[in-house]
């Protein structure tokens, strides 16, 4: 007997996999005295195969997000049928505009006021409306793209005054640390840089009460200091092989 192929061994781990990590985060939710509820998870399915993605959405997964336009375009039409909601959450070119939306419900990585200009005029061709989330730099590391938390707030004001888009707030991705304090701080300052845009009065602030922060990782942290949405990758689908 021939034995399984390593990506049906993934798919069948999914669904368990997929339910304990809702237990967790839910669990987070309650430690730190929310409403569970307030907290959505997207799967985060880069590099993955779209049958070990499906069984995660069979089990009842509907948000998930791409990093690469290419990988989206790939995936989701074997998805099609299934209808999950899609967000990029990798830094988008703007040559991959009209890719993406032909996919994407929404784009997390927002960082440039032209960027956002293009995904308007875009969504204004198209006759429909775009989520988008500004994503903020918030450890500071060179390697990761978003905007300084000094200037987030401006590019957020630009972002939601635009035609068709629609601001749900802000995205980081979490330092690269074992420090939990300096994790956690990175994870307050998008918190309070949230609370500031939405009392802001600015056109098409008043809603963007998003916190997309939190990986497998560090979802406890990010959901205790305000996590509306985490992105879990290898929680659910186990860990990637090296980029
Ligand atoms: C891969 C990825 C995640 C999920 O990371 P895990 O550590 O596997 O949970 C979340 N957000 C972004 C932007 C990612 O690229």
């Amino acid at each position: 007997m021939s034995s399984p192929h390593p990506d049906e061994e993934r798919a069948a781990r999914v669904a368990g996999r997929w339910r304990d990590a809702q237990r967790r985060v839910a669990d987070a939710a309650t430690a730190a005295g929310r409403d569970p509820r307030e907290v959505r998870i997207l799967l985060a399915v880069k590099t993955l195969p779209a049958r070990v993605v499906r069984e995660a959405v069979l089990s009842g997964a509907t948000l998930l997000g791409q990093n690469r336009v290419q990988e989206l375009t790939a995936v989701a039409p074997e998805l099609a049928a299934l209808a999950p909601t899609w967000h990029v959450i990798g830094h988008l070119q703007s040559n991959k505009v009209n890719a993406a939306l032909q996919w994407a419900h929404a784009v997390q990585s927002v960082d440039s006021t032209d960027l956002a200009a293009r995904l308007s005029r875009r969504c204004t061709a198209l006759d429909r409306d775009l989520e988008v989330w500004v994503q903020v730099n918030v450890s500071g590391e060179a390697t990761k793209s978003g905007v300084t938390p000094a200037a987030a707030l401006e590019l957020a004001a630009e972002v939601a005054a635009l035609p068709r888009l629609r601001l749900a707030g802000l995205m980081t991705i979490g330092a690269r640390s074992d420090d939990e304090a300096l994790v956690r701080a990175g994870y307050a300052r998008l918190r309070e840089l949230r609370d500031a845009l939405v009392g802001s009065g600015a056109p098409g602030t008043a809603d963007a009460h998003g916190l997309s922060m939190g990986m497998s990782g560090d979802v406890e942290l990010a959901v205790a200091e305000g996590a509306t949405m985490v992105r879990l990758g290898s929680a659910v689908f186990g860990p990637r092989p090296p980029a």
